[in-house]
């Protein structure tokens, strides 16, 4: 797929860069001043927020990095005591808290989306305790600062972070931006965007009402990323990133004549799911999809899924099953019954088959007095048509110079 769409930069984008940005815009010197209590009901309210979503969402990831932030945000507190000296237990804790946040950000990335996996998450208290005692331990009032914690080989720069922790800023970064590309989960993204406002709000001292603002800031970003996680849950294809049924449906009611709805579906693609399996079938899939998103003219594709298209207009009349018979019955729409190992040949990565694929499209176009249910119906209508008449082809439920939308007569061969 085709990383770098409007689509994706979108959802990489919002709502996490968007409420970051916002925030830098207001927050900065002589923006909006708000009073100390509202920055503390604000930053009380967003931790709350993000816990309690994530643990109703079973985001394990999305929960421990909001405690991460907890933590870190009030040990800083308690051992600067309110201003950062030069030397002393609160630098010392502000340096290594610096350098820890972004560590503990890469092991998050790590965590498994959903669901508490007993062990790692056992893991990760016992390091959150360790490190607990660690800065408990460096930051103390006769303790000379470690080194290590504000070495700077390049002298010549002025940051106001300490070098050793900035470098682990900007692995995490990179490292989350990387996550980001390849997966495009929204928790990964919040993490990535929360993580700069921490950088944003330690910049700022990380302590006071600024610090309290941004690690606010930080933990509303992850709140947003398990709605926006839950959000593409509905309406996004997790296979093929396109929308789901859910937002097809959705799209209708929003539709406005002229239009044109083209049924699109892969010609003999059980074939290739018994010759090849369905890891590669689920690539043609892919494959197809990115070339339909592709498409321009003002057309938005979506999945709404293989099977329910066609099998309405075949049979006109069905039979409603018991629980069993249905459990029995595998759901192909369903990816979950789809993953038990088939005896197919299957392609090696390397292997150097070419595979070729066609589709069959059939197209429906408003007309008036037509509802939009009839349209998707004079859509299917003609796709079996498609199919019928020898398949890699467009029909048309219209006369042919009235053909709108992004069907086009040329057969289309992805
Ligand atoms: P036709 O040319 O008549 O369309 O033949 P076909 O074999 O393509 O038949 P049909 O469109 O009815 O079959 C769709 C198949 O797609 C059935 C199902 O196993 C498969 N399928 C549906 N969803 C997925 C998926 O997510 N991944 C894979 N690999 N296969 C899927
Ligand atoms: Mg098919
Ligand atoms: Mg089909």
């Amino acid at each position: 797929m085709e990383p770098w769409n409007k689509r994706f930069l979108q959802s990489v984008f919002l709502p996490g860069g968007a409420i970051l940005l916002g925030a830098y815009l207001l927050l900065g010197p002589g923006k909006i001043n708000p009073s100390v209590y509202g920055v503390r009901f604000f930053y009380f309210a967003v931790f709350i927020a993000a816990l309690v979503l994530a643990w109703r969402f079973h985001t394990t990831r999305i929960f421990l990095s909001a405690v991460v932030l907890l933590l870190a945000h009030h040990a800083l507190e308690f051992f600067t005591q309110g201003h950062i000296t030069p030397s002393g237990p609160g630098r010392i804790a502000f340096e290594t808290i610096a350098l820890l946040l972004p560590l503990n950000f890469i092991l998050l990335a790590f965590f498994p989306e959903r669901g508490y996996q007993g062990r790692s998450l056992f893991w990760f208290l016992a390091l959150l305790f360790f490190e607990s005692v660690l800065l408990a331990a460096v930051a103390r009032p006769d303790q000379p600062a470690p080194e290590l914690l504000h070495a700077s080989p390049l002298a010549s720069m002025h940051w106001r972070l300490p070098q050793p922790a900035l470098l682990f800023f900007v692995i995490a970064l990179i490292y989350l931006l990387v996550r980001m590309v390849r997966f495009q989960k929204p928790t990964i993204i919040g993490m990535f965007w929360s993580l700069i406002a921490i950088w944003l709000g330690l910049n700022a001292g990380g302590i006071g009402k600024l610090g309290s603002e941004y690690f606010g800031v930080a933990a509303l970003i992850l709140a947003s990323s398990i709605v926006e996680n839950s959000y593409s849950l509905a309406y996004r294809d997790e296979l093929t990133g396109l929308s789901s049924r859910r937002a097809f449906n959705d799209a209708l009611l929003r539709l406005k004549p002229p239009y044109a709805v083209a049924a699109v579906d892969i010609d003999h693609f059980k074939n290739i799911n018994d010759t090849y399996g369905h890891d590669v079938g689920d690539q043609v899939l892919r494959m197809v999809a990115s070339k339909l998103a592709r498409v321009g003219g003002g057309g938005d594709p979506f999945r709404v899924g293989g099977e329910e298209f066609r099998l309405n207009i075949e049979s006109s009349t069905f039979r409603v099953r018991s629980g069993d018979e249905r459990r029995k019955i595998e759901r192909p729409s369903d990816r979950r019954f789809q993953r038990k190992k088939r005896e197919a040949p299957r392609l090696s990565a390397n292997s150097s088959t070419t595979l070729s694929v066609t589709v069959s499209i059939g197209i429906g176009e408003s007309q008036s007095k037509l509802s939009s249910d009839e349209i998707i119906n004079q859509a299917d209508k003609a796709l079996y048509r498609a199919k019928r008449s020898g398949r890699n082809r467009v029909e048309t439920g219209i006369p042919e110079k009235k053909m709108l939308g992004f069907g086009s007569k040329k057969p289309r061969q992805p």
